[in-house]
């Protein structure tokens, strides 16, 4: 699998798009039947890259319209095509919808036209296609522009899943409510009829098996709309209470939002509905500081992707930080969200690598230490806390900071070590003695008079 970015726009490259553009290239390409394997494989190579390129710009053209309304587009190539999905933070209103689908062809077109002046202006001539004589620069520019066109061409077919049928779905149903779908998709089902009657009466023999897939789908659709399903179908009650279980978690209710979620699984959910209420309790998992239990629960995450950042701070709940380094790396370069900037750095601390953290541009230390600290208190790891904690005091001479790790210390029993860094604190400047004074991580400093003391001193202090 390849991966790369484009204008920052993630592209990934799976095994089976070479399969099928060297597939393609072998039949298009006449320098395939060379008699000189070095000339040969140029043409495949050749072939290859054009089938890449093609499928890139038509993607590119989904994912620069994406991009231009402010989404987050990430473009997967595979197989025959590609797919961008945009990431839109909700549902993309049907104009948009439809500019952002119909680019994607428009900039296939658009190569292809390119392609095809050059074809011309290098003195290329049609009439030698298919004979292998034709120089190989020539074959490239040719096949470029015919593939482009015939992409174009496909994908503008007014037939799910393809471009075309996506936009005659949105403006059809935009025009006609739900009656736009016995429009769009009774169009598509001619479509697909004619399709495979011509593939099968010409040995287009993949042609005919698309299109008959899409033209069943279509003729599922149709039938939706005559029982009248997409009304009348009440929802199933386990996605009720996923609802309730997300809203619950929204609103920090974790407890009962574990218990829905829970007793939902307990019965029988659908299978979709099943991984997004373990992709629930993983989160919930995650924000109760119990990392195992949510490694379990996204494992069981079917049918979606789970995000970076929870599969991270999983792991590192877990105790697991090597594995989760890259994964927060990779959520904040996906996001460029600045907490997950500084869990990033929080990870590199407490594996010891301070420079590197250091070294994050834009990151900042107290937020890193602070993160760092976080995830070791979550661990019950309070000794190891407090020691991170005496590190960021020496490095920044903040008064939070030495009082965040007295409190890691009291936690851990460290009384005197606690007492150390309070004092620190308060020559630093520490002067909110009615804050410490309420606070129950302090529990074990406070017995003795020692702590009436410090806290006189900060009260002194505060009134200076
Ligand atoms: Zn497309």
């Amino acid at each position: 699998m390849l991966r790369f970015q484009i204008a920052s726009i993630p592209v990934e490259v799976r095994p089976t798009h070479l399969l099928i553009a060297g597939y393609l290239a072998w039949i298009s390409m006449p320098g395939m039947r060379a008699p000189e394997v070095a000339t040969a494989v140029l043409a495949l190579l050749g072939g290859m890259f054009v089938v890449f390129v093609s499928i890139l710009v038509h993607e590119l053209g989904h994912a620069a319209v994406a991009r231009a309304y402010g989404y987050r587009p990430a473009i997967v190539i595979e197989w025959f095509g590609g797919h961008t999905t945009p990431n839109a933070p909700g549902p993309i209103p049907w104009l948009k919808d439809v500019l952002l689908t119909l680019a994607g062809p428009m900039f296939g077109l658009g190569l292809g036209v390119v392609a095809l002046v050059g074809f011309l202006a290098v003195g290329g001539e049609w009439t030698s296609w298919g004979s292998q004589t034709m120089p190989l620069f020539h074959q490239v520019l040719l096949f470029f522009a015919a593939a482009n066109f015939l992409w174009a061409l496909l994908n503008l077919m007014p037939v799910l899943p393809l471009d075309g049928g996506r936009i005659s779905h949105a403006v059809l149903t935009r025009l006609f409510g739900r009656h736009g779908v016995l429009f769009s998709q009774g169009l598509a089902l001619l479509i697909c009829a004619g399709l495979v009657a011509l593939g099968a009466r010409s040995g287009m023999i993949l042609m005919a098996v698309f299109f008959g897939l899409w033209g069943f789908q279509a003729l599922k659709l149709l039938a939706a709309y005559f029982k009248g399903e997409d009304r009348s179908a009440p929802p199933h009650p386990a996605d009720l209470a996923f609802a309730q279980a997300a809203t619950l978690f929204q609103g920090d209710k974790l407890a009962d939002a574990r218990r829905v979620a829970e007793q939902a699984l307990a019965g029988a959910a659908p299978r979709e509905t099943e991984s997004r209420l373990r992709h629930l309790l993983g989160w919930v998992a995650v924000k109760e500081g119990r990392g195992e239990d949510a490694l379990d629960q996204f494992g069981q995450v079917k049918t979606h992707a789970v995000e970076s950042q929870a599969l991270a701070a999983a792991h590192s709940l877990a105790g697991d930080d090597e594995r989760a380094l890259s994964l927060w790396e990779l959520a904040y370069r996906d996001t460029r969200d600045p907490t997950l900037l500084h869990e990033w750095a929080g990870c590199l601390i407490r594996l010891g690598r301070v420079e590197e953290a250091r070294r994050l541009p834009d990151a900042d230390p107290v937020e890193s230490y602070r993160a760092a600290e976080a995830v070791l208190l979550q661990r019950g790891e309070f000794e190891a806390a407090g020691r991170l904690g005496e590190q960021a005091v020496a490095e920044v001479p903040r008064p939070e900071l030495a009082y965040n790790a007295a409190c890691a210390f009291a936690r851990a029993g460290q009384v005197s070590r606690a007492q150390q860094l309070l004092e620190r604190a308060a020559e630093l400047g520490f002067r909110d003695a009615s804050y410490a004074q309420a606070d129950a991580d302090l529990a074990a400093v406070r017995q003795g008079s020692w702590f009436e003391g410090w806290l006189e001193r900060t009260r002194v202090s505060a009134r200076r």
